[in-house]
């Protein structure tokens, strides 16, 4: 199977072939077209699998084709991690498909220690894409940078990554602050390396009838 079989844009393939990549590895395979119909999913996937790019690719590919973006008032996408350094990651890699696509998407990244006078200039226009800790939205919240009523409007897609260490990290009541704003109509996808009951938990706070993946 290749990246064609899983209904993978043109696009993306071309801007894959430039990094190199060639076929879907086995959680890529399984969980790109599920997630392109719009299904919720939970995938328990070891780092090294290709998990990233097993929800990157479709979160991408729906917000070249999905016509909610022009009159969002937050991002359309929020992809939450545990840490900084994943934060940068992310934020690199989703920099560079966008590139190599040349498609109008933009991705910021906000850290906690930013002031609120840069989260306001990140989070102006706003972005397509937002990337951070989970500690970054109620201070967005609090700072008035971004409205939850905003978030409810706008929001498509929520990513949580490494699920299993965002609430042994700390980050429970961040996400709890702000998963009562989260659309109905929004997916959301839940990448995990070890399905712990805080990944049970996460599962119940934000997915509707996920699809759980194994691999
Ligand atoms: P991850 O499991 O998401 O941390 O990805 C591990 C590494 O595999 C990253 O360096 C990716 O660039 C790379 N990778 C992701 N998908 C593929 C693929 N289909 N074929 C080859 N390498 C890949």
């Amino acid at each position: 199977q290749n990246f064609e079989d899983v209904g993978l844009d043109p696009r993306l393939i071309r801007a894959l072939i430039k990094k190199g990549i060639e076929k879907p590895t086995p959680i890529q395979r399984v969980a790109v077209p599920l997630i392109l119909e719009g299904k919720d999913v939970v995938a328990r996937a070891k780092t090294g699998s290709g998990k990233t790019f097993a929800y990157l690719l479709p979160l991408l590919q729906k917000l070249f084709t999905d016509s909610g973006a022009k009159n969002k008032l937050a991002p359309r996408a929020f992809i939450l991690v545990p840490t900084r350094e994943l934060t940068q990651q992310i934020y690199t890699e989703v920099s560079s498909i966008i590139e190599l696509c040349r498609v109008q998407l933009k991705v910021v990244q906000l850290t906690s220690s930013m002031p609120a006078s840069d989260l306001r200039a990140a989070l102006a226009g706003p972005p397509d894409i937002l990337v951070s800790t989970p500690a970054c939205i109620p201070k967005c919240f609090s700072a008035g940078v971004l409205l939850p009523a905003s978030i409810n409007g706008s929001l498509e897609i929520l990513v949580l990554d490494e699920a299993d260490l965002l609430l042994s990290y700390g980050y429970e009541d961040d996400i709890k602050a702000f998963t009562a704003h989260i659309p109905r109509r929004c997916q959301c996808l839940l990448m995990s390396a070890t399905s712990s009951g805080d990944v049970e938990k996460l599962k119940k706070l934000v997915l509707h009838n996920p699809f759980i993946l194994t691999l």
